[in-house]
């Protein structure tokens, strides 16, 4: 009996032994990554870090486009501007999702958004926290309305609903995904909270879209003015903290996306066909998408982004006849 109580105690004690051991390896690897931030080059996948997907699981995961919130950051001098180009063109197709972010009251907007028209209280400058200041709030926003994706763009922008959908359906919403495309190759270095610290980001102007997995990981980051403080601490506008906080402080990689286009992309390059399969496209000056029989002059369509959508939509009312027949 002795002996067997012996016994009984002896393994309990290499149990709890066991347990405890266990509890400081798991504790010591949670702080080694914590405190073991990415700091080389290769850490930060230059490379999309498209994960591989099993068909089935694709399948039952698969996401429409009413799973995406989609949001356009804008501002008062462009609501006539550049405003009235989205609601004649991409934005029919996918308004339901869509919500503008702005800093002034419009009450034509607010109409013809049919409410999707946030006024954020934000200042008006075009400060790093303000532009911050409105992001957050764009997270906020979609984190409240529990889409599987997230999806920003500016107001320059032009988006191909379909071709956006069939692109996230590519990852899994319920891993951690940051989709977008840099707006350079190279890592540049900035000083945070006395620490020289890599930046890696996907730029503002291309659209930029994350998973709710991704979201979720981000809250410590993004809600109650973390953002904010972390824009004012790097001192770096909204696209370039928030991608600060994806691949550096939670290193997450950037899945790169080669058809998601900012007006800092060569646009006159893209060949015709391949602009048709192009998920987001922009404009800038004289840096427009370049089309082989454009419906209208430049004069007419300064963003060319008129003969686009005549080209991808040629059944839309306002085409010409003729291109209904290309
Ligand atoms: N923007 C803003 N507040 C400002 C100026 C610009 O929210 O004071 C927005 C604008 O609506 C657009 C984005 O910031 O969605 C980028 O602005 P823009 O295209 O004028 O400049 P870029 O950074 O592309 O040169
Ligand atoms: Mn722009």
């Amino acid at each position: 009996m002795k002996f067997l109580s012996k016994v009984v105690v002896s393994s309990m004690s290499v149990i709890a032994m066991y347990l405890l051991a266990s509890l400081l390896v798991d504790n010591w690897q949670q702080r080694k990554k914590i405190s073991s931030f990415p700091t080389t080059k290769s850490q930060y996948g230059t490379f999309s870090s498209t994960k591989i997907y099993p068909i089935e699981l694709a399948e039952r995961n698969k996401i429409s486009q009413d799973d995406i919130y989609l949001t356009i950051k804008t501002c008062e001098k462009n609501h006539k501007t550049r405003l009235p180009l989205i609601f004649k063109t991409w934005w029919t197709g996918i308004k339901q999702q869509a919500y503008f972010f702005t800093d002034t009251d419009d009450e034509a907007l607010t109409n013809q958004t049919d409410g999707h028209l946030i006024v954020t209280g934000c200042g008006k400058t075009h400060a790093p926290f303000e532009l911050c200041c409105k992001m957050g709030y764009e997270y906020d926003y979609y984190y409240d309305s529990k889409k599987k994706w997230w999806c920003h763009m500016d107001d320059d922008n032009y988006v191909n609903p379909s071709l956006l959908v069939k692109a996230l359906n590519q990852y899994n919403w319920k891993e951690p995904f940051y989709v977008g495309r840099p707006s350079r190759e190279g890592i540049q270095y900035r000083q945070y909270k006395g620490q020289k610290v890599p930046l890696y980001f996907a730029t503002g102007g291309a659209g930029i879209c994350i998973s709710r997995n991704m979201s979720e990981l981000m809250v410590p980051w993004m809600r109650n003015g973390s953002f904010v403080q972390t824009c004012k601490d790097l001192s770096m506008p909204d696209d370039v903290t928030f991608g600060f906080i994806a691949t550096n402080r939670l290193g997450i990689k950037l899945t790169r996306r080669n058809d998601f286009n900012s007006h800092m992309q060569n646009l006159a390059k893209v060949p015709t066909e391949e602009l048709l399969s192009q998920v987001f496209l922009s404009y800038g000056g004289a840096n427009v998408v370049n089309l082989t029989d454009p419906t209208f002059p430049l004069t007419e369509d300064h963003s060319r982004l008129l003969s686009y959508h005549c080209k991808k939509y040629p059944e839309t009312e306002w085409c010409p006849k003729e291109s209904k027949l290309r």
